[in-house]
């Protein structure tokens, strides 16, 4: 009978044990934020992570102490773990604190928690000018803590400082170039200075953009262009981005020359449709029931497949490598020009649209089609509507390219001169027959090959303002 007793006493204490013993759990909760904050003027939205498998989460915060850099004895009191009882016991000092986040979870400490926890994510904005940040420090103090019965029922405790880096100046920014004109569709060179704040720099127009050249430590050169499909009025800014998203711009005197842009109409035919459109669409992916609903996809889609491969090739600026004028292809006959909108007919019905950025040049078929300048290969393949695609990068933002080739003589990483053999030319991609398309580029921006082929305006707007 006695041992009766025993053994249901030993029982009851298993059960407790094996009750209690997770209420016990030493397993801190896990605080996942950002090492460092850098905020400049606009801010930012910071996520921060609370966790706590073990028997969930019963408290966090997050309080943002101003202007105090984030060191050990920035923790006042790592028990205080939410905003008001921080701010209370820093002193009196409360206006130093911003409280961004609290919360807490109903339970006893007896019982643990109504329902356990285990995750809580917040998003706090930061805001360096409604919070009245200074320059410099501040601090981001995170606190988390749990149901556990250990520290004497106080939970366990993790407390992350995370260091705020406030810059809100932006970099300088002063150009060296006066009066500029720039055609619809042409292109241009500005020069400017920037300090050592400025992360990146560039021209902005309306949506385009022309990263700068770093000449020296402070002097930036940026070849530009207007998009042939810019803005009537296009806003056209230097501008100077600092790391913590800063920016500083500066307008200068660009005068934009308006064109005229030619509209033209191809007739579709059959033959070229079934041979020409059909294994494009089908090597695509793009096949529909007729050749000309494959073809409208081809034009539409494949088109922009291509144009974002083309866009990808092309990298940042590098010094230039071009040596003065660009070639036209030896012997050619221009056959469409640049920036003509194409409507394409079938039976005097307007079943498709694009635009023209190159130039088609025509010779003898298979002719050698050679580098308009000296650079470095980027592209040398397939490229859908495009055939088989030469692009070379001169420097400074320019790039050439020539497409519908038959034959290959170049690989990407080649380095080129003026006049060097590229290839063969040919009538692969979207073609009705042997020719050149040949095409300039200014960052990702398609300009008109006439001024690049023209040496009083490649002296006057481009290399004089070189030097
Ligand atoms: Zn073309």
């Amino acid at each position: 009978m006695r041992s009766l007793v025993v053994l249901f006493i030993v029982a009851v204490v298993v059960a407790g044990l094996y009750y209690a013993w997770p209420r016990f759990e030493g397993e801190s909760p896990v605080v996942t934020a950002p090492e460092r904050i850098a905020l400049g003027a606009a801010g930012a939205e910071v996520e921060i992570g609370f966790a706590d498998a073990g028997t969930g989460l019963r408290s966090v915060s997050a309080v943002l102490r101003v202007g105090a850099p984030a060191s050990a004895d920035t923790a006042a009191n790592p028990s205080a773990d939410t905003p008001d009882q921080a701010a209370g016991e820093a002193g009196g000092d409360a206006a130093k604190e911003i409280p961004l986040h609290a919360q807490t979870w109903s339970g006893s400490t007896l019982d643990g928690p109504l329902i356990a926890v285990h995750e809580e994510v917040a998003r706090v904005a930061l805001d360096p000018r409604a919070m009245g940040l200074p320059e410099g420090a501040s601090t981001l103090v995170l606190r988390a803590r749990d149901w556990s019965w250990s520290g004497l029922g106080d939970g366990n405790t993790t407390e992350v400082v995370v260091p705020v880096v406030v810059d809100t100046r932006p970099p300088r920014l002063s150009i060296e170039t006066g009066l500029t004109y720039v055609r619809r569709g042409g292109a241009a060179v500005v020069r400017y200075r920037v300090d050592a704040d400025a992360e990146r720099s560039g021209v902005r127009v309306g949506e385009a953009w022309f990263p700068g050249f770093a000449e020296s430590t402070d002097g930036r050169v940026a070849v530009f262009a207007i998009p042939v499909d810019a803005a009537p009025d296009p806003r056209i800014e230097v501008v100077a981005i600092d790391a913590v998203g800063n920016e500083s711009t500066a307008r200068f005197d660009a005068r934009l020359q308006e064109r005229t842009i030619p509209e033209i109409t191809i007739p579709l035919f059959d033959g070229f449709l079934e041979r020409v459109a059909v294994p494009l669409g089908q090597a695509a992916g793009l096949s529909e029931s007729t050749p000309l609903a494959t073809f409208q996809r081809v034009n539409s889609e494949l088109r922009a497949r291509n144009e974002a491969t083309i866009a990808d090739a092309i990298g940042a600026p590098t010094a230039p490598q071009w040596d003065g004028v660009f070639e036209q292809m030896r012997n050619s006959k221009v056959t469409s020009e640049f920036a003509e909108i194409r409507h394409y007919v079938v039976g005097g019905e307007r079943v498709s649209r694009a635009r023209h950025y190159g130039f088609d040049l025509a010779s003898t078929a298979h002719a050698p089609i050679t580098a308009s300048n000296g650079g470095t290969v980027i592209f040398a393949g397939d490229n859908g509507i495009y055939g088989t695609l030469v692009m070379i990068d001169h420097g400074l933002g320019v790039t050439t390219l020539y497409g519908h080739l038959s034959s290959l003589a170049v690989a990407v990483g080649d380095r080129v001169e003026k006049g060097q053999t590229l290839g063969r030319s040919g009538a692969t991609g979207l073609a009705g027959g042997d020719h050149l398309h040949f095409a300039v580029l200014v960052g990702r921006t398609y300009v008109d090959p006439v001024e690049w082929w023209d040496a009083k305006w490649l002296e006057e707007h481009v290399t004089e303002r070189l030097r």
